[in-house]
């Protein structure tokens, strides 16, 4: 019995196996043509300065709206499209279109663009910011890149030299998901960047745990020390903004102060947030 049992067991797994390849290949299809006919869509999610009280900038967030299944969250297919290599014609469409839509924005507001680590190491990333810069119009120190810890995995010096040389066109970079690496404390004497985005998993702490105080803390500490911006992810409460602006933290991004929203709110949000250029010098 255990044996017939076992055998059964196998040909199911081989049966989901064979059905999860399925809908895998079915996906990388679509997400293909996706590229091709321009399913995607970029909404927009404030950075907000606490210390300055207005928005700074916006993430720029990929949709994709896929014609029979609806939306799909970009955690279910960017992991693809960086094992497909199609990650770099989307990335080329994001940084592109991110360029072309903050170029309609106020001048001291920004733009923030996440580089997946498959879209680092490509020879073609420091021209596609260079011509969609050129483009749309838009100065380099409004456009920031947001790279994960994951590109320090292989070789840092290679890593560094690429990162040296995107600094030199002016952009800004900003490393996402801060604390949940390996050894980030090393890449921070490596390399000046200019923001640390605190993972949200530390932010989510704050209301019951004292140990994430503590190293939200510690991270705001350091980083005030070597003159980088603090930022922390999903934010979503107002007693958890107060808590990270006592510890010293820059930046706010959340459900608290907005959740991402389509290119046209965008200039709405500025306004309600920011005010207009003369309704701000009469409230200063
Ligand atoms: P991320 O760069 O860390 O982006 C922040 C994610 O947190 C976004 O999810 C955002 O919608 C979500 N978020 C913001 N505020 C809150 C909050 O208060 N509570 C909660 N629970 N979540 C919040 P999203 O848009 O689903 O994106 C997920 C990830 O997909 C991003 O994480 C980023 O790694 C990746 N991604 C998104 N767009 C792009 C893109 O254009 N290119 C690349 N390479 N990756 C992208
Ligand atoms: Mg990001
Ligand atoms: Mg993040
Ligand atoms: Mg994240």
């Amino acid at each position: 019995r255990a044996k017939s049992e076992g055998k059964s067991t196998y040909h199911f797994f081989e049966a989901s196996l064979d059905e999860e390849a399925r809908r895998r290949r079915q996906l990388e299809l679509d997400l293909g043509q996706a590229v091709r006919e321009g399913h995607f869509e970029l909404h927009f999610q404030p950075l907000y300065s606490m210390t300055q009280q207005r928005l700074k900038g916006f993430e720029a967030l990929i949709r994709w709206n896929h014609p029979e299944r609806g939306r799909i969250s970009p955690a279910d297919f960017i992991p693809l499209a960086e094992e497909t290599g199609l990650i770099i014609p989307i990335g080329e469409w994001v940084i592109r279109q991110a360029c072309a839509q903050a170029a309609s924005w106020p001048g001291d507001i920004s733009v923030a663009v996440n580089i997946s680590p498959r879209q680092f190491s490509s020879p073609v990333l420091a021209q596609t910011i260079v011509q969609s810069l050129a483009a749309a119009g838009l100065p380099a120190h409004r456009l920031e890149l947001e790279i994960t810890e994951s590109i320090f995995i292989g070789n840092v010096e290679r890593t560094l030299g690429m990162l040296h040389g995107l600094r030199t066109l002016g952009v800004r970079i900003a490393l996402d998901d801060f604390g949940t690496g390996y050894s980030s404390l090393s890449y921070l004497r490596s390399f000046p960047f200019d923001k640390l985005k605190i993972d949200q998993s530390f932010v989510r702490d704050l209301g019951n745990d004292a140990s994430a105080h503590a190293i939200i803390r510690a991270i705001t500490t350091l980083a005030a020390a070597l003159g980088i911006e603090t930022l922390a992810e999903g934010v979503e409460l107002e007693a958890t903004m107060d808590a990270l602006r006592r510890e010293g933290c820059d930046l706010v991004q959340g459900y608290l102060i907005s959740r991402p929203v389509p290119a046209g709110a965008v200039a709405a949000l500025v306004q309600q947030m920011n005010g207009g250029g003369a309704l701000r010098r009469a409230s200063a």
